[in-house]
């Protein structure tokens, strides 16, 4: 599965890295630090990653190629 993350968006909460930390990474300045091909058995975990981010900055699976955000 694709993700992308809208990094003008993500004010690094940090819900993301809690929740799937596996594929999320807090870098200090640079910020968020992410997968974009996210193995099938962190799936899951990223849809909760997803529903979890305060400013809604993860678009998930289907909508990364519909460009929806
Ligand atoms: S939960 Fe959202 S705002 Fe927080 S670090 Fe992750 S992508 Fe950014």
């Amino acid at each position: 599965m694709q993700i992308v993350v809208d990094l003008t968006r993500c004010q690094g909460y940090a819900q993301c890295v809690f929740l799937a930390p596996e594929v999320f990474e807090l870098h200090g300045e640079e910020g968020l630090l992410y997968t974009t091909a996210v193995p099938d058995d962190q799936v899951e975990r990223v849809r909760q990653a997803a529903a979890a981010c305060p400013v809604q900055a993860i678009v998930v699976g289907e909508a990364v190629s519909a460009g929806v955000r």
